[in-house]
Formats: C-alpha cells, sequence, structure tokens
C-alpha cells in the first residue's frame, strides 16, 4: 500500500510503499478516507518536533484521520463504520494515564503520538489500531471526518480553560483567537456557536483580501492585524478580552495574552514554538496576572471525550463553515499542494479512499 512519510529530523514528504498492516488482536483493519494537514505536520516536515519509531529510516505522518472499518477482526466495531482515530498510544503496554482514559495528560516518555512522535501515523491507503482508540462518526460526516481531531484540541482546551474558573460565577462575553491558520479559524468557528461570547475577534498579520480575513468577518468576528495592533494593545484599541486562545506559536503571544485579558480572564496556549530568547517586562506581567486573578493553561492533545464531544460540535457547524474552512482535498498525486501553507489554503486534507 501507498504511504506518505518523511525521514527521521523531517524532509519532503515522500510517497513510500509499505506492507498492508496486519490487525492485531483487537485491532481492526481500516480503510483510510481521508487525513488532514496542520501546522504540526509542517513543523515535523521542517524538523521542528516530533521523530521517526526507535530504530525506523522514516515517519508516517498523518494525525488528523477518518476512515472506515474494513475487517472488524473480531471487535464490536462493524465492517462499513466511519471511525476517527485518537492521536497517542502508550509506548510499552498500558500505563495510569491510558488505563484511566487520560492520555493527554500523560508527561513526555509515556505517551507516542502517531504521525508525530514515535509512532507512524495515518497517511497510509490502510491503518490498524485497538478499537478503544477508534471513535465512531455518522458516516454522513465521513467527508469531514478529518476535522474531529483538530476540534478536539479545542475541547480539551476550553474544557480546561473553563475548568480553571470553576471556583467562581465566570460568565465570559469577549475572546480572541490569537493566530488565523486552521486552527485558529476553526475555534473562532467553535464560539460563534457558543452561548456567551458575544464579541469575538482573531488577530492575523495578513493584508486584504486574504481567504482567512473574509473567513473572520463572515462569521461576524472582527479582524485584528498583529502588525498594526500588537497584542498588548488590543483592549486600549478594541476590548480586553475574557477569554484568550493562542493558535500562533508565537513565544511572545504566551506572555502578551497576559495583557490582553480582562480581569479574571484566562488564556489557552496551544502553539508549539521553537526555542527563543527575548526579553519581558516579568513584573509588570506577574503584578497584573496576580492582582487581576487571571489564568493561564498550556493544553496539549485530547483524549476520547473530546473526540465524542468534537463529533457533535462537526455536526452543528454550518455547511458554509466547513465548505469555506477546507480549501482543498488532494489525491496522492497531488500531495505537494496538501501541504502548502500559502496564504490561500486555510484547511487541506489528503484522500486516500472514495468517501
Ligand atoms: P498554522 O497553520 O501554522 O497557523 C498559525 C497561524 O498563526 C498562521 O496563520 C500565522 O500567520 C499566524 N501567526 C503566526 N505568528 C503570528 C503573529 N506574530 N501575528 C499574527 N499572526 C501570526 O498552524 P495551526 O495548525 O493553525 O496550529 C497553530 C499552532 O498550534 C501551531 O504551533 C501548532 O503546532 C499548534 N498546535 C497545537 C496543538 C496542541 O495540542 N497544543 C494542536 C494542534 C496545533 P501566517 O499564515 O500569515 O504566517
Ligand atoms: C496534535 C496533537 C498533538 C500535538 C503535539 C497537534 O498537532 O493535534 O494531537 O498532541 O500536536 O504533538
Ligand atoms: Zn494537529
Amino acid at each position: 500500500m501507498r504511504a506518505i512519510a518523511v525521514e527521521p529530523g523531517g524532509g519532503e514528504p515522500a510517497i513510500v510503499e509499505k506492507p498492508k498492516p496486519e490487525p492485531g488482536p483487537g485491532e481492526p483493519l481500516v480503510r483510510t478516507l481521508r487525513v488532514g494537514v496542520d501546522g504540526t505536520d509542517r513543523e515535523v516536515i521542517e524538523g521542528h518536533h516530533g521523530e521517526a519509531p526507535d530504530g525506523e529510516d522514516h515517519l508516517v505522518l498523518g494525525h488528523e484521520a477518518v476512515g472506515v472499518v474494513e475487517d472488524a477482526n473480531g471487535t464490536d466495531l462493524e465492517a462499513g463504520t466511519v471511525v476517527v482515530p485518537t492521536v497517542r498510544r502508550p509506548p510499552d503496554g498500558e500505563t495510569a494515564y491510558f488505563e484511566r482514559g487520560e492520555p493527554d495528560m500523560a508527561p513526555d516518555g509515556e505517551y507516542v503520538e502517531r504521525g508525530i512522535v514515535g509512532a507512524h501515523g495515518f497517511m497510509a491507503e490502510y491503518f490498524t489500531s485497538p478499537a478503544e482508540y477508534l471513535v465512531t462518526i455518522p458516516g454522513e460526516l465521513a467527508h469531514l471526518g478529518f476535522l474531529v481531531e483538530p476540534i478536539s484540541i479545542t475541547e480539551k482546551a476550553l474544557e480546561h480553560a473553563r475548568a480553571s474558573r470553576s471556583a467562581f460565577e465566570w460568565e465570559p462575553e469577549s475572546a480572541l483567537v490569537l493566530g488565523n491558520g486552521s486552527l485558529g479559524l476553526i475555534t473562532l468557528a467553535m464560539f460563534e456557536g457558543t452561548p456567551g461570547y458575544d464579541r469575538t475577534y482573531c488577530l492575523g498579520r495578513r493584508d486584504r483580501p486574504d481567504p482567512t480575513i473574509a473567513f473572520i468577518e463572515k462569521l461576524g468576528s472582527t479582524y485584528i492585524d498583529s502588525r498594526e495592533t500588537p497584542v498588548p494593545e488590543i483592549p486600549e484599541t478594541y476590548e480586553a478580552v475574557d477569554f484568550v486562545y493562542e493558535a500562533t506559536g508565537y513565544a511572545r503571544h504566551a506572555f502578551e495574552t497576559i495583557e490582553a485579558l480582562a480581569p479574571n480572564g484566562v488564556g489557552a496556549l496551544l502553539g508549539v514554538p521553537d526555542d527563543r530568547a527575548f526579553e519581558i517586562d516579568g513584573g509588570t506581567l506577574h503584578r497584573e496576572f496576580v492582582l487581576h486573578n487571571k489564568a493561564l493553561v498550556g493544553s496539549v492533545n485530547s483524549n476520547r471525550g473530546h473526540f465524542e464531544a468534537a463529533v457533535e460540535t462537526l455536526a452543528a457547524l454550518p455547511e458554509w463553515v466547513t465548505d469555506e474552512l477546507v480549501t482543498g482535498v488532494f489525491d496522492l498525486e497531488s500531495v505537494g499542494r496538501a501541504f502548502a501553507g500559502d496564504d490561500t489554503t486555510i484547511k487541506t486534507a489528503i484522500e486516500f479512499g472514495d468517501v
């Protein structure tokens, strides 16, 4: 079967031939339909994040997959069921985090991530996975199933952000998304469906006309250009916001988020930056953080519950939102276009089989 892989340390994604996987006990064989591409895939390709499985000379990419069960192999999943796999797996047998259904909270070394860190991903014509890591989705969502994983990332971040404010009456009215990449825009669309967020903003660094700015404004949200209004100036130019969702991977934004927040606000940090040293006024930020009861939560990955919530969220998104978010679905012959991160691209996927 054909798969898309990179060499350890990154490089151009290449189509490689691999044997069709043999499912082990408890593992259905899944025929891959589509696999999405995100900023993390580009970071793996550029060699900034991730690693190949131990002792292997390549990493099969892909962590945002949807497929159809081809052979249930004695599991409860029926052939023909459309499934989305979760990303993390235990490295050597079960660990405590996996046993309690919280692999997303496992520290380094206690997990591998399919398509990212230490385990082959789903960009292949077939994959296998223990059934417990496969989340069933309605057949009519099959063509969009690759959006379940990124939505689940935001389900988790929102849960943790809300939990950090659960000790008091927190009624957010405004939200700011930093980053107009696919994760930022999916999240912005999720806010539009969430009661409470009357005013939303999304930060980018693009000139008009631009499809992401058009998308932001069609959602009824306000586009903020970081070149004109850096994050610390947002309270004065617009307003201090109750919730910030950082999805730029730009390291200064982690700290500047504190300045953009209103009293009692919370920021969720999602970006995965490279090492970067810079100066900040730590005293001002520390004081601001404490005297206004602010919170910051880092959030990575997501668990099965977040995937299940994401399926509901995806089903509720207006059709125009997913139509405009997904700017391209490419077959294996045009793989290069799927990984392109140009300004006309929002979200792409690679199609491995007929939906
Ligand atoms: P992406 O497509 O690379 O999006 C990042 C966006 O941020 C780009 O549109 C970029 O603008 C914008 N940006 C960067 N620096 C900026 C600045 N200084 N001012 C304004 N805009 C800026 O990546 P993604 O897939 O949406 O993911 C976003 C980040 O989240 C990445 O770091 C990714 O690794 C991370 N991530 C984390 C998790 C998790 O579990 N924590 C899950 C998924 C992704 P331009 O396009 O104009 O350059
Ligand atoms: C994936 C997560 C993963 C994270 C860090 C993200 O793009 O969606 O599942 O945990 O990268 O590797
Ligand atoms: Zn991802």
